[in-house]
């Protein structure tokens, strides 16, 4: 297939079909408007079986999805590991990776596939009509017509492999992508709760399996069982496809027909979920996970199982009091948890969950010690009946009714796209046999609701019947086992030798020649030209131009922006801060999250949590520094503060934002309970975005922006914050913060600091709720110091590692290089997709066995970076990094080149949405990055050639300017690295 230059998507909307229209074998069964969304739903069915849901919506982005109930018997992780053969090869498309061969000849702003408990989705979304198409069919044959290679199921599945591949006396060894991303997933305490959570509350049924496979039985998966868990799912009978948008209906349809429905007969297929046998009374169950943090490291929820999630009342009725219950910290559950005292926030997965057949509700505490089980749910129990009993402030129920009434209106591609979100609202109550409707409109049922509410108490009785007197009850102790990595590796040697113990010579030659047969095939090149691709002039060569207005207010600089927002406002206040003390910095961050969450303006933290609750969809704030376009060392901090509100509240917000910035609390208590819980959340975030915290490090060695990342956001702002919260901070370490009473007072001269700094505004809004008086807010800024120039200055360079709780090793490489105005930059770009999809994808995931590589070029702050994921190496994957240079050797011809620039042109036109696409033109024209600016940049890029890739990576990327970060397990000096020349600093996270 070629590709012809082709146009944006249509721009007229159009028209929904009639019910009972036949279009094709497909029958028009229901079309619903949607009057929040502006939109149209049209379900149909096919005869075999098939059921299609079309939205019909005035968008740039188009989507679609295919997914099919997945019901995995066992934990060999079937569902998942099919998930990845399936996007290896198929029919129409035999390369190795059609999937990820894609991913740069397109202009898809969203390409995933994923497994969940009892389902496999793949969703796709783009921009522009040919992509769509050309997109289209490589899911369609990919998930209908897999090749599903033997070799495909080795490599991403498991297989064994002597240590060095050729040589059947070294060790035997497990490998496989799947095998070693689960080995990683099952390292994260929050993988293993919910994977406890489906065992401890259905253990009868398919969510007691891990479906994303269980380490210790993915070996068990064969290639026939493989093979047969596609056909017995994988088939037009069991499919529901989505799609979104406006192009027309029947042209998508045609195409699905024609490559798929036409190649099958119906099929009767059981993927059933049965109902849980109910218990008899209250159960107990304990998980562990590998941690060595058994003073605040475990968790304790108590988890109940409701009724079908398909019933559109009861899950929304879950859905509100959930909110009630624990949706800010003044909720009447959250609360007296917290205050408590005896963990640090709430456990993984509390709340309302619709995501299994028969739907849950769990609440607990993490960040507790061992033997607090009782304690916990004693605690639970406790407060549920007195909530029961008081019963619940009906203005609490009209907050979340509020924010329900938020969700339902905003438009936003924060996240997912919009137009996958859509998706995603409707699929569980679709899949679970009930109204997909009722995931995007609740109209009806919010009716109901109200009048209920009106009639007498309705959640009260739900929280006695539904919870307290609810026998299938289990409380789930999640709790670390300082001894269970070395026991899961003993374990795993183990499982190596018995399934080995029988091995004859002849198995063992056999693992070689597979290995060796593996090795060759992945060393293979594989013409790509079956694949549809785009071409450069697909690339809009223009960037947005959205229109604004501007007003000075005193010091303050103000942007109205008008946008389509669905009624939503949203005010953006950045305040460009004066020079920062020194001493002042490392509490910059702990400030911007404390100050949302304490108390302003004489109300303490629970009233203006009900405050914001009750007028806003949210207020948070953020550090952050910005880069000169033409000067890396030109730097700028500034403290954000955003929020969203419903147009009628937008006075209220304004306010909310106003007592914030002039007038925020912070007590003791409260502020050791937040500084607790961040601690906890980030020392969770470190196994699940090792990568990221890896590339800060790097980066802080030779960029000044990237010093100032790591000190706000990375191990070393982690480091600052325990030594905060563990009381022990000496002099020199943790900011030189004492402890709370110190970090008050810092909090204290920050708030004049701000006060003191240059406001800039934007609001925006639909035109008529533009004129909104922000004068509260500018009135506060003096304007009386000139914006600040923090002095650049890097970290010492030196190789650092992290160690932490984790078997598998995140590592990275960063250079300093461009400013975004040089003209380097843009081969920089493009040179980072290069070697992200053509390199590092092919070495470090497919030959190294680690779940991910990448490279990624910030053109703003001017940071190269490589880095890999869940890693299995250290030593071999710094090799790939350095041998990157002559990689650019080896023949690389115009197709490589133009995918790369198709990718670097993605960076460049994110995709923005009503609520974004006004402010970051707004914010970008005021930091320097203009239109022309950005253009320019484009006009660049679009010229790209091979011998700039070559010559920027020999300018800028060169091993003396290269600096090296390590998150991992152990220490990683040995000699392999010494040959490299590298000795790293070891620390513990
Ligand atoms: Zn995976």
């Amino acid at each position: 297939m070629t590709s012809l230059p082709t146009a944006a998507l249509p721009s007229a909307l159009p028209a929904a079909p009639r019910v009972g229209e036949r279009l094709g074998r497909y029958t028009v069964e229901r079309v619903e408007t949607l009057p929040e969304m502006q939109g149209t739903l049209v379900l149909l069915s096919h005869e075999l079986g098939a059921r299609h849901a079309h939205v019909i919506r005035e968008d740039d982005n188009a989507a679609f999805s295919v997914t099919f109930p997945t019901v995995p018997k066992d934990s060999t992780g079937v569902a998942h590991i099919l998930e990845h053969i399936v996007l290896m090869g198929s029919q129409r498309y035999p390369v190795p990776d059609p999937f990820f061969a894609m991913l740069p000849r397109s202009l898809n702003t969203f390409m995933n596939a994923m497994t969940s408990n009892d389902w496999t989705t793949y969703p796709f979304s783009t921009r522009n009509e040919q992509d769509f198409f050309n997109l289209l069919s490589v899911y369609l044959d990919a998930t209908f017509f897999p090749l599903m290679r033997y070799e495909s199921f080795r490599q991403d599945g498991h297989r064994f492999e002597f240590q060095t591949p050729e040589d059947p006396t070294t060790a035997l060894k497990l490998q496989g992508v799947v095998y070693n991303e689960m080995k990683g997933g099952m390292a994260n305490p929050g993988s293993v709760m919910w994977r406890a959570f489906g065992k401890a509350l259905y253990p009868d049924l398919t969510y007691a399996n891990n479906s994303g496979g269980a380490p210790e039985n993915i070996p068990e998966l064969t290639y026939e069982n493989l093979r047969a868990f596609h056909a017995a799912h994988y088939h037009p009978s069991n499919a529901f496809f989505y799609t979104y948008g406006k192009l027309p209906l029947e042209r998508i349809l045609d195409a699905i027909e024609a490559h798929v429905m036409a190649q099958f007969a119906a099929q009767v297929l059981d993927v059933s979920i049965p109902d849980q046998t109910p218990f008899a009374a209250p159960r107990s169950e304990r998980a562990a996970y590998p941690g060595t943090d058994t003073e605040r490291g475990a968790q304790v929820s108590v988890l109940w199982k409701l009724g079908l999630s398909s019933d559109a009342d009861a899950n929304l009725r879950w859905s509100v009091l959930s909110d009630v219950l624990l949706g800010n910290p003044a909720a009447p559950l959250t609360r007296p948890l917290i205050e408590s005292g005896l963990g640090a926030g709430l456990a993984d997965l509390s709340g309302y969950r619709d995501s299994f057949r028969e739907g849950a509700f769990a609440v607990g505490l993490k960040g507790l010690g061992a033997g607090q089980v009782q304690a916990v749910e004693t605690l639970v129990l406790d407060t549920l009946r007195a909530v029961a009993e008081g019963g619940i402030d009906p203005e609490l129920i009209e907050s979340s009714l509020h924010q329900f009434e938020i969700g339902q209106k905003e438009v936003s591609n924060a996240g997912y796209p919009f137009a996958l979100q859509v998706m995603f609202r409707m699929l569980g109550p679709w899949l679970y046999g009930g109204d997909p409707l009722t995931g995007l409109r609740l109209d009806a049922e919010l009716d109901r609701l109200r009048a209920d509410l009106n009639a007498g108490r309705v959640f009260e009785p739900m929280i006695e019947r539904d919870l307290l007197n609810n026998p299938h009850r289990v409380t789930l102790e999640l709790a670390p086992d300082p001894e269970l990595a070395a026991r899961t590796e003993a374990d795993e040697q183990a499982l190596i030798d018995r399934l080995s113990a029988g091995f004859t010579d002849e198995d063992r030659a056999r693992i070689v020649a597979e290995s060796l047969r593996l090795k060759e095939l992945q060393a293979q090149e594989h013409p790509l030209d079956t694949l549809p691709t785009l071409s450069l002039s697909d690339v809009p060569p223009s960037v947005l131009r959205l229109p604004y207005r501007t007003e000075q207010a005193g010091a303050a600089l103000v942007a109205r922006i008008p946008q389509p927002t669905g009624g939503l406002s949203y005010l953006d206040v950045q305040v460009r801060l004066p020079d920062v003390p020194d001493d002042l910095l490392d509490a910059l961050p702990l400030y911007a999250f404390a100050v949302t969450r304490g108390g302003a303006a004489g109300q303490d933290y629970a009233a203006l949590a009900r405050r914001m609750e009750a007028v806003t969809g949210g207020v948070s704030a953020s550090v952050s520094s910005g880069v000169h376009p033409d000067d890396l060392n030109a730097l700028r901090l500034s403290l954000s503060f955003s929020g969203k509100a419903l147009a009628r509240n937008a006075p209220a917000l304004t306010g909310v934002i106003r007592d914030l910035l002039a007038a925020p609390e912070f007590t003791r208590d409260r502020l050791e309970q937040l500084l607790r819980q961040r601690l906890a959340g980030l020392k969770a975030s470190v196994v699940q975005s090792g990568n990221a915290y890896a590339e800060r490090l790097a980066g802080a060695q030779v960029s000044p922006a990237g010093a100032l990342g790591e000190r706000f956001g990375g191990l070393s702002a982690l480091n600052t914050l325990k030594g905060i919260v563990e009381g022990r901070a000496v002099e020199g370490q943790s900011g030189g913060i004492s402890g709370l009473d110190d970090l008050i007072a810092r909090f204290g001269r920050i708030r004049d600091l701000i006060l003191t700094g240059t406001p800039v505004l934007a609001l925006t809004a639909t035109e008529p709720d533009l004129t909104l008086d922000l004068s509260g807010v500018t009135s506060l800024f003096t304007g009386s110091a000139p914006v600040g120039r923090p002095a650049p200055a890097t970290a010492p360079r030196t190789p650092q590692a992290r160690t932490t709780d984790s078997p598998v090793a995140f590592n990275a490489v960063a250079f300093q290089t461009v400013p975004y105005t040089h003209p380097d930059s843009p081969a920089l770009l493009v040179l980072s997709r290069l070697l992200r999809s053509n390199y590092l994808l092919k070495e470090i995931r497919e030959k190294g066995g680690a779940y991910g590589g990448a490279a990624s070029f910030d053109n703003r702050e001017g940071v190269f970076a490589m880095s890999s994921y869940r890693d299995p190496n250290v030593a071999r994957t710094y090799r790939v990094f350095r041998d990157a240079r002559a990689f650019l050797d080896t023949p690389l011809g115009q197709r490589e080149l133009t995918e790369a620039i198709l990718g670097a042109s993605k960076v460049l036109d994110p995709l923005t949405s009503p609520d974004t696409a006004g402010r970051m033109r707004f914010y970008s024209d005021q930091a320097g990055y203009t239109p022309d600016v950005q253009e320019a940049y484009k006009t660049r890029l679009l010229a790209v050639t091979l011998d700039d890739l070559r010559r920027v990576m020999d300018t800028w990327l060169t091993p003396d300017r290269a600096a090296y970060a390590v998150v991992t397990g152990r220490d990683p000096n040995d000699d392999s690295l010494k040959e490299l020349g590298l000795t790293f600093d070891v620390q513990g996270v």
